[in-house]
């Protein structure tokens, strides 16, 4: 049922694309605004509400998570009724809405299609970093990512003309559009002659070309717990429910009344009732981090209150739509919900076939840098390149393009 619906809107989306110009039925592009609640989204395309008030509480708290700004696609037929709505909830899933024949409406959580391509960047700066990732990519997730991860590494503002930037990653677009995480698998910023690499291991983490981390995963667990009653998620079939799940964030299973801490130092930007999240604090930290905490009994900080690492904020409960006592802890990065556990204090690093593996990828990587450096130096007019590339067989290219310019 789930795939028929899932086909049905790819083959109606393509059939209204080539046939627009016959016909009166149209996909817009509409814009998820700031404040926009699912009810005045329903109650605005005369959709009955009661298709709100059926959701589970799981796909409840994932409307409320849908990030300001998010593109959506509504398709209406001849008379002006809204036949289906595409809404993508994150990075991975989205709701899709359909009419049916006897005008009443269902829903359903599907995943994303996304075409990727891989892709690598090369730059030789003219202007601040993000600027020229901006102008020669047009991918403002990208530019946001390769700034974030070398935040701590590189001094942007001590970025001269001629330093340079590699960055290979995995490009995703949603309808034809930038969309989601571009993933960045590997990149070196050489500044002044120093290079400063940032590789992706099986483990979610960036590296150094030794294995070391940079000392960006700096949060601290909020409280004491008795175990992880559900971790973080972005796309998981239930093979019971038979449908989509996603959880932003890690349930901590903990009794009522359990005190919780800041996970790190920050200002406390909300405090109060959220949705399915019961009683809510949220606090903004420095370089676009935002931690949430939910379901709690009562909090004892006010928005606008500085709070410092490991400062009592509020006490665990089980407000809101919860299932048992627990802490649910959001980690948010540029509005996008991250696995925490990414980003908690840790001390083992890489171990393993995780080590041995980011070990031969990184040596790979390492040699196309060191080709793509060696070719520019004697073609400095093609210094800014983004090229498609095919993962497997991009080394033989680089070296056969190489010889056939005569280096
Ligand atoms: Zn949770």
């Amino acid at each position: 049922m789930l795939f028929k619906k899932v086909f049905f809107f790819l083959f109606v989306l393509v059939n209204v694309l080539l046939s627009a110009p016959l016909s009166q039925r149209m996909v817009k592009d509409k814009v998820w605004g700031s404040g926009e609640t699912m009810l005045a989204f329903l109650q605005e395309n005369k959709i009955p509400l009661k298709l709100y008030y059926d959701m589970d509480s799981e796909d409840e708290k994932l409307l409320s998570d849908i990030r300001i700004n998010t593109i959506y696609q509504v398709l209406r037929n001849d008379d002006g009724d809204v036949e289906q709505v595409l809404l993508p909830l994150d990075d991975e899933l989205e709701l899709h809405i359909m009419r049916e024949d006897d005008g009443t409406y269902s829903t359903s959580v599907i995943p994303i299609i996304y075409e990727t391509k891989q892709k690598r960047l090369f730059i030789t700066f003219e202007d601040i970093p993000s600027k020229d990732i901006l102008n020669k990519t047009e991918n403002y997730e990208l530019s946001l990512g390769v700034t974030h991860l070398f935040r701590k590494i590189v001094d942007f503002k001590k970025i001269r003309l001629g330093d340079r930037l590699i960055v290979y990653y995995r490009e995703k677009k949603r309808l034809g559009r930038f969309f989601g995480e571009q993933k960045i698998e590997a990149a070196m910023i050489e500044q002044h002659g120093k290079k400063y690499y940032q590789f992706l291991a099986l483990d979610g983490k960036y590296y150094n070309q030794r294995g070391k981390t940079t000392g960006t995963s700096s949060f601290i667990i909020p409280c004491t717990y008795k175990r992880i009653s559900s971790p973080f998620t972005t796309k998981r079939w239930h093979p019971i429910l038979h449908r989509y799940r996603a959880h932003h964030g890690i349930d901590y299973a903990t009794p009522i009344g359990t005190p919780i801490k800041a996970a790190y130092n920050g200002k406390v930007i909300f405090s109060g009732v959220k949705h399915g999240y019961g009683n809510t604090v949220v606090i903004r930290h420095a370089a676009g981090y935002k931690t949430l905490y939910a379901h709690l009994s009562r909090y004892i900080v006010h928005v606008g209150q500085k709070v410092k690492t490991g400062e009592r904020i509020a006490y665990s409960g089980n407000t809101g739509r919860s299932t048992g006592p627990h802490l649910h802890f959001g980690l948010s990065l540029n509005n996008r919900w991250i696995d925490p556990a990414l980003k908690i204090i840790f001390t083992k690093g890489l171990r393993g076939s995780k080590r041995a593996a980011f070990n031969t990828s990184t040596k790979l990587f390492m040699q196309k840098m060191k080709n793509v450096l060696e070719r520019d130096k004697s073609h400095l007019k093609r210094a800014i390149s983004l090229e498609e590339i095919d993962a497997s067989d991009e080394h033989n290219r680089t070296v056969s393009a190489a010889t056939k310019d005569g280096v």
